[in-house]
């Protein structure tokens, strides 16, 4: 692309992201709308994944991969709002709108680095997943210690980025409640410890990993191609039986009841039991 295209792109983009600054008091609106129906009147169409209240501020100067990751994230049912640059985090972040933060480091204006640090120097609490460059080992380290609940390095999976923000938004969560139920199981986000009936239950990873897709939709199918793409990150091959495999263990450690067969569909939880 040429200069002139940059500068296109570049002066679009700002554009956009002033368009999206000065959405911000509607989103308010909007929000504070949604929470006060939702409190009076329970909806019976709210997205089972839990998501869907979910506003991540995305801070991402690359073009494509911003538009990538807004798409991504807006089909897993959060809502995000994308700037491009260290000041406009910092405006956008001002609002106080943000449930999560997705931070690249290297940014144009101010880096990320120093929009986290001043962040966390006002003492915001705002969770902050922070983007680095693939072998930057050092910027990780630097990140962590600044205050970053999590990392991700580039390029990542979007499933895998996904899960991450979930990750981190249950472990903040799990200050007030800190377990997560399903009939007589018991799932602790922080200490990843699992109880049946009251006993411990010694989970695999990849078991783990399967159990909290279900845990993520209690009530919903999952296709066999959804939860294989759970395993994705665990294993580096998925053969045509690994999910059998991992429900199979499931089914031994939680009951054979557990997880039920939808014939042609998928798997689901058979029901709080
Ligand atoms: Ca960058």
């Amino acid at each position: 692309m040429s200069n002139g295209g940059n500068m296109y792109v570049s002066t679009l983009e700002s554009c956009l992201s002033f368009l999206r600054q000065n959405d911000v008091f509607l989103m308010m609106t909007q929000r504070a709308w949604s929470r006060s129906r939702r409190s009076s009147a329970p909806s019976a169409s709210q997205p089972s994944n839990g998501n869907s209240e979910m506003r991540l501020l995305l801070v991402e100067d690359d073009p494509m991969i911003g538009a990538s990751v807004r798409k991504g994230l807006r089909q897993d049912g959060f809502a995000v709002d994308w700037v491009n640059d260290g000041e406009a985090a910092e405006l956008a972040i001002g609002q106080g709108v943000y449930d999560l933060m997705l931070l690249d480091l290297g940014l144009p204006k101010k880096s990320g680095l120093a929009v986290l640090k001043s962040l966390r120097a006002r003492g915001s609490d705002l969770p902050v997943l922070v983007v680095t460059a693939r072998d930057a080992v050092s910027e990780r380290i630097s990140g962590l210690d600044a205050g970053a609940d999590d990392y991700v390095v580039k390029p990542f999976d979007l499933d895998e980025l996904a899960a991450r923000i979930r990750a981190v938004l249950r472990r903040r969560a799990g200050r007030g409640d800190p377990l997560l139920r399903y009939g007589k199981l018991e799932f602790n986000p922080a200490s990843r410890e699992v109880r049946y009936d009251g006993a411990a239950v010694s989970l695999s990873a990849r078991e783990l990993a399967l159990l909290e897709a279900f845990l993520d939709r209690p009530g919903a199918v999952l296709s066999r191609a959804q939860l294989e793409e759970k395993l994705y990150g665990w294993t580096q091959e998925v053969e045509s039986n690994t999910v059998e495999v991992y429900i199979h263990g499931l089914r031994k450690k939680l009951g054979a009841d557990f997880i039920r067969n939808v014939r042609g569909v998928g798997y689901m939880l058979s029901g709080p039991q």
